[in-house]
């Protein structure tokens, strides 16, 4: 073999594995690092506290589909495959005696646009509607797709009296491109520093790390049935299932997230529901999850006005 031929192929081969590893680090590997310590969860201290509060619990949950996209499977999943896979942002509607609670909001069309989102304009105005009459609404987390249909909302004095945002929700605003309401510049967020019951049975979970604000959202309803809403700690079930975290070209590098914090709450959730395979936990965008959800009984599609 000719020397040049021997050096251009050396330099290919160099080049090919470069390019794999690199592959591998920013794309390929979703896996937990190996000296992973689960997060503490206390599920019996989260039930005491859902009953902390006198009165009737949950009646039902709904669900609005308010925007749809897709992602490929990888995004999700590092290492997984590149077939795209429908998701979508929701908003949800704990319906209580007397009282709603609104979890997350989605975004409109102008801030779902970098993503191609396809928005249900119905689904956002019963969404819209259904916030007007809220007791409380609360957000996972203060990215664009939680948080926006409350930045975006066209009265955000109308819903002031609502609203339990916490601190770090308002302060992270800025670092995700958000900008708070001026007529709520006196508004004051509710601090707690692990739990907070916000209803009867409805109790907010701190769990920084895919934000400095997200946070986990427990509902047992009358019936007993047992659901946590765990924002984008995973944005699939399939995340819940493995244990497995996006890849780090997005978590590390395109959302800043904190992600040893991420894997050990998927590690802890993972743990959570082979303990309690009956309690339904909520994924931030996983369609096929949802629709499952609503064919099983555990929620019921659009809000009850
Ligand atoms: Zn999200």
């Amino acid at each position: 073999m000719p020397r040049w031929l021997r050096i251009a192929l050396t330099i290919v081969v160099v080049l090919l594995i470069a390019a794999a590893g690199a592959y591998y680090w920013y794309i390929g590997d979703g896996n937990p690092p190996g000296n992973l310590q689960p997060s503490r969860f206390d599920i019996e201290a989260v039930r005491a506290k859902a009953d902390e509060l006198p009165g009737g619990k949950a009646s039902e949950v709904r669900v609005e589909t308010v925007a749809r996209f897709d992602f490929p499977a990888v995004a999700s999943v590092g290492g997984d495959g590149w077939a795209m896979v429908p998701m979508a942002a929701f908003s949800y509607q704990v319906v209580l005696p007397t009282d709603t609670v609104i979890i997350d909001t989605a975004f409109p069309a102008a801030m779902g646009a970098s993503l191609g989102a396809r928005i249900d304009d119905d689904a956002y105005a019963r969404m819209e509607m259904a916030m007007a009459d809220a007791t409380q609404i609360v957000v996972t987390h203060e990215h664009s797709d939680h948080i926006g249909g409350i930045v975006a909302y066209t009265d955000p004095v109308g819903i002031a009296r609502a609203l339990r945002l916490n601190p770090e929700q308002l302060a992270s605003l800025p670092r995700y491109g958000l900008t708070w309401p001026s007529q709520l510049s006196d508004y004051a967020p509710i601090d707690y520093s692990d739990m907070l019951s916000i209803a009867p049975g409805v109790v907010l979970i701190r769990a920084p790390g895919h934000t400095p604000g997200s946070q986990m959202v427990y509902v047992k309803r009358e019936d007993g049935r047992e659901l946590l809403f765990i924002g984008d700690i995973g944005w699939t079930l399939r995340n819940v299932e493995t244990g497995k975290g996006r890849p780090r070209l997005l978590s590390q590098f395109m959302l800043n997230e904190d992600r040893d914090a991420v894997f050990a709450q998927l590690a802890m959730l993972k743990a959570l529901r082979e303990a309690a395979p009956d309690l339904v936990i909520v994924p931030g965008h996983d369609v096929a999850a949802i629709d499952a959800l609503i064919a099983s009984g555990a929620m019921s599609a659009q809000f009850r006005m």
